[in-house]
């Protein structure tokens, strides 16, 4: 089968070369045809050197590359890349695992399959494709998923609706493309979570979080939590298990507080430990009423894109000044951000300046990152994204 070809202009070819994913509208001298969203095409540099193969798009990322190796595309591609994912986690210990059944399977770029990311919860994969190339391959992975994973999973949902329009215009919908919801009760570190990944957020759930709720659960013992930003309440399952003498979960959605006051349940915590907060954080921190031990501050992403960087900057400023100013002495302090326009240098420089503002000693005692299902391929710094400080308060 031969491809349209994307020519690119002299020096172009430069990040390609070091398997940089991706190939910017700006960088292309012509190409041998017209293709359409989601076509596959051959990149070449500007002297006809052929660089990779990659899914068409159309907006600033013209070509998102997943075949760097050869010039023909093998008819079992899609099944080899989520063999090799596939894996990695087991070999990291994430799968066939009896206390924790939810982890990533496929991050994009991390995996080599740019616009695709596959999560697991128990028998479910949830699929959510981020381009129109990865979309229409959609089929192929789910026949991919049932070769490699077997009988581990007994369904596949996808749920790509949002992300595809918003991200290349492509209309799909959200649905089951291999049987049907199954039990939606699943367990990381041995704590349940009910996880509603038709309705919920992302795909249903902060995977990404795992480690440092582990991390925060280890220091929970009779303390006195705030949770803000809660969402599904993974950090106060975490420290109520662990013994916290209370925690206020936070947040300014009620479907957030309901499945926070559900998650409770699931796990036969003592819910007289517990309050929930309906609440916009940045209001609820100006003046905090609670004498709180440990401070969660997990905001969504406050930057989309570089041009919402500066007040994203002044939102993760504000919420931290706050925290920081009204801990307890001795307190600490979790804070994070998912913003992928926000590096970690940003970040870091950001909460200094708020300490700065306070006054207080402040150590920080862990530099916080995504977990190993989430991997960043070197090439591609982009992947990074989830970024963490726990800091001590004196
Ligand atoms: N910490 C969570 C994930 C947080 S997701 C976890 O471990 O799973 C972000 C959450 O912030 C969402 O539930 C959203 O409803 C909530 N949120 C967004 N803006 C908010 C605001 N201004 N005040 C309080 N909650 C907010």
């Amino acid at each position: 089968m031969s491809f349209i070809q994307i020519v690119l202009k002299p020096g172009k070819e430069q990040s390609i070369l070091r398997r940089h994913p991706w190939v910017f509208s700006g960088a292309i001298k012509g190409m041998t045809g017209i293709p359409k969203n989601g076509d596959v095409v051959a990149v070449h540099d500007s002297s006809g050197k052929w660089l990779g193969l990659g899914h068409y798009a159309e907006g600033s990322i013209s070509v998102r590359i997943f075949e760097f190796e050869k010039a023909e595309l093998s008819p079992s591609i899609w099944k080899d890349k989520i063999a090799a994912a596939f894996s990695a986690r087991k070999s990291l210990g994430f799968t066939d695992n009896a206390q924790t059944n939810i982890y990533r399977l496929v991050h994009a770029e991390g995996d080599g399959m740019p616009g695709l990311i596959i999560d697991v919860y128990n028998k479910t994969a949830v699929i959510q494709t981020h381009s129109a190339g990865m979309s229409s391959v959609r089929n192929e992975l789910v026949s991919a998923l049932q070769e490699v994973l077997g009988d581990r999973i007994t369904s596949v949902y996808d749920k790509s609706a949002e992300k595809l329009s918003k991200n290349s215009g492509v209309a799909s919908e959200n649905t089951y493309l291999l049987g049907k919801k199954e039990d939606d009760v699943c367990l990381e570190n041995g704590c349940k979570f009910r996880i509603d990944w038709e309705e919920g957020q992302k795909t249903g759930f902060f995977i990404d979080q795992r480690e440092n709720r582990n991390l925060l659960g280890a220091l929970s013992k009779g303390k006195k939590v705030l949770n803000t930003f809660c969402y599904t309440g993974g950090f106060s399952v975490y420290a109520l298990k662990n013994g916290a003498s209370l925690v206020h979960s936070l947040d300014s959605s009620q479907k957030a507080l309901d499945l926070t006051e559900e998650n409770i349940r699931l796990n036969d915590l003592d819910s007289s430990k517990h309050g929930l907060i309906k609440a916009d954080a940045v209001e609820y921190m100006k003046n905090l009423k609670e004498d709180y031990d440990i401070i969660v501050l997990d905001p969504p992403a406050f930057a989309k894109h570089l041009s919402a960087r500066h007040k994203a900057v002044q939102g993760y400023k504000r919420i931290n000044s706050a925290a920081i100013s009204q801990i307890k002495k001795g307190g600490i302090i979790f804070t994070f951000s998912c913003s992928q326009a926000v590096d970690k240098q940003l970040f870091t420089n950001t909460i200094i300046s708020s300490a700065i503002e306070t006054g207080r000693n402040i150590r920080i005692l862990h530099q916080l990152h995504q977990p190993a299902d989430h991997p960043i391929n070197i090439y591609h710094p982009e992947g990074e994204y989830l970024k963490g400080l726990v800091l001590a308060v004196d």
